[in-house]
Formats: C-alpha cells, sequence, structure tokens
C-alpha cells in the first residue's frame, strides 16, 4: 500500500485507533479526499524493468492550478500517459474526479469522462479558419463534412466566441490557423481543449518556444483557466512556473522529491541537488 492510503487512514480516523484500509475498498479511501480532482497512489510503471514511475502519489484538488518539474527522465510525460489511459502502470490507484477508476477506462471514456490533454506540438488544423479549428474540436466526432455544412445554435456560436476571446484570437478567427504565430497556436490549442470542457486539463510544456510577451500571456491564460477547472502544467521554464505557480511538485526519478510553493522547493537542499542546482 502507497504512502497516500496511510495518510488517508490518519484522516478517517482521528486519535482512534487506525484502521487500514482495505485493498478491496479504493473508493472509500477517495472518497475521504474531499476536493480532489486527481488521485494517484502508488503508481509504477516499468520499462523493461526500469522505474519509469516508482511508487508516485500526487493529488490534485479541484480548481487547482498545479505546475509539475523535474528534470528529463523524471517521469513527467509517462504521469500524464498513465492519467490519459495511454500507458497501464504495473501497480497502484488512478482516480479521477473522486470516483472514476482510470485504470478501467480506455482513452476514448477518459476523454469523455472530461480530461484533456495537450502534447507539446501544436496540432492545429493550419488550412482552416481558426473558428472552424474551434468549431471542429466542439463536434470532434462529427467530422469536418458535418462541420462545415451543419449551421451553429445560437448557444454553440455564444461558446465559441467565448473561447475565442478567453484565449486572445477574437480578432484573428478568420485567418487561416497556418499563418497564427506559433505561441497563437499553443493558445488556439488551448481553445480546442476548452471546447470539449474538460474538468481537467493536463498541459506539456506551453511556454516552449515562445517570445517573452508570448510567455506572459500564456501565463495569464493558465491562470485564468484555473478555478473553474483544474490545471495541469508540466514546464521547464523556471521563470514562467515562478510567475503562474501557487503550487509546484517536483519529479525525480519516478516520485515526488518536493511539493510546495516555488520558493519552498527551490530552497529544498534535495532539489537543488537533482535538479535546479545540476
Ligand atoms: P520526462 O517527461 O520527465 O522527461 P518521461 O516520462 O518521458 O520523462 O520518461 C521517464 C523515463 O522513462 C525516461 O528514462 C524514459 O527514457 C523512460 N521511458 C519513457 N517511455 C518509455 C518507453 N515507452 N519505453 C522505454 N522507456 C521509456
Ligand atoms: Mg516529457
Amino acid at each position: 500500500m502507497g504512502k497516500m492510503n496511510e495518510a488517508v487512514t490518519k484522516v478517517a480516523a482521528p486519535g482512534m485507533e487506525a484502521e487500514p484500509i482495505a485493498d478491496d475498498a479504493p473508493v472509500t479511501a477517495v472518497d475521504l479526499l474531499h476536493g480532489s480532482i486527481l488521485y494517484l497512489d502508488g503508481i509504477t510503471v516499468s520499462f523493461d524493468g526500469f522505474r519509469a514511475l516508482n511508487d508516485l502519489s500526487l493529488v490534485i484538488e479541484r480548481g487547482e492550478l498545479r505546475c509539475i518539474i523535474g528534470p528529463n527522465g523524471a517521469g513527467k510525460s509517462t504521469m500524464m500517459d498513465v492519467v490519459t489511459g495511454k500507458t497501464r502502470p504495473d501497480v497502484g490507484q488512478a482516480y479521477f474526479d473522486r470516483q472514476s477508476d482510470l485504470l478501467k477506462m480506455s482513452e476514448t471514456e477518459i476523454v469523455r469522462a472530461g480530461i484533456g490533454r495537450k502534447f507539446q506540438k501544436p496540432t492545429v488544423f493550419e488550412k482552416l479558419p481558426v473558428r472552424v479549428n474551434l468549431e471542429l474540436a466542439m463536434r470532434a466526432n462529427k467530422g469536418v463534412w458535418a462541420t462545415l455544412m451543419v449551421r451553429l445554435n445560437g448557444e454553440q456560436r455564444d461558446r465559441i466566441d467565448s473561447v475565442l476571446a478567453t484565449i486572445g484570437l477574437i480578432d484573428c478567427r478568420h485567418q487561416h490557423a497556418g499563418v497564427l504565430s506559433h505561441g497563437q497556436k499553443q493558445w488556439l490549442e488551448i481553445g480546442m481543449l476548452l471546447m470539449q470542457e474538460p474538468q481537467l486539463m493536463l498541459i506539456d510544456e506551453p511556454a516552449a518556444g515562445m517570445t517573452h510577451q508570448e510567455v506572459e500571456r500564456t501565463a495569464e491564460l493558465l491562470v485564468s483557466l484555473a478555478g473553474e477547472r483544474s490545471v495541469v502544467v508540466v514546464e521547464h521554464d523556471m521563470d514562467f512556473v515562478r510567475s503562474i505557480a501557487r503550487r509546484v511538485t517536483v519529479l525525480h526519478e519516478g516520485r515526488v522529491l518536493a511539493e510546495g510553493s516555488m520558493d519552498a522547493v527551490q530552497n529544498d537542499p534535495k532539489v537543488i541537488e537533482v535538479y535546479l542546482g545540476s
């Protein structure tokens, strides 16, 4: 049993004799973590005997904006692969919104349940207008033809306009996505993710390759997205993390090395040794 369950046991029985929570009652354990949108406990992923994740436990609260940092190979992408169902762990527990057992769900089911992931490289439809990119994302199951042929209702138009405003691309809405700057393409892809109204967004290195000004606007965008939904950002750019971070988790060798405010983790000798000092 992983560390997180021990913590749960303590919460469950304050001042009482600690009853370990049975392995066959994971939902009860998860229910005790009232606000959590994502709960990972004791996750291990091995590739040919090498542990990319090694007893990883991580809890993200509803509405939180969490930054995950860590050196190359720490397991950040593998963690996202587990959450999205791309990679299955050898052992561990993974719950979304307290009741959905991610390890029993397909990748499609996980998306439908409300977890959206943005990969590092933007994958917008370059030959289509910005607005149509958002329409396509909203009706991902209908295909390009239906999207172009079927008129939107007022509510759908309002949603697209609202997302265009959120991502700062109203003035570009009729331009082909291909002419956007790299930063604008990243925002468009975040917008496409938003069209699916995810409760939890996983975003991999959003600031990579952006200009200084774009990085600042991306920070503002991500801060504005949290609260209504939960956002997990993996990022290497320390200034960026500092500018948005509430709570920072440092991964190292497949597990959590440190967690806390940016100041706390940056001054943690363990972190300085393995990451920031290197
Ligand atoms: P990060 O995203 O933090 O840089 P990753 O999660 O991509 O780290 O990788 C963690 C470790 O697992 C690395 O050592 C990587 O080489 C290894 N790894 C990741 N995916 C695979 C795979 N499919 N097969 C073998 N090794 C892998
Ligand atoms: Mg990675």
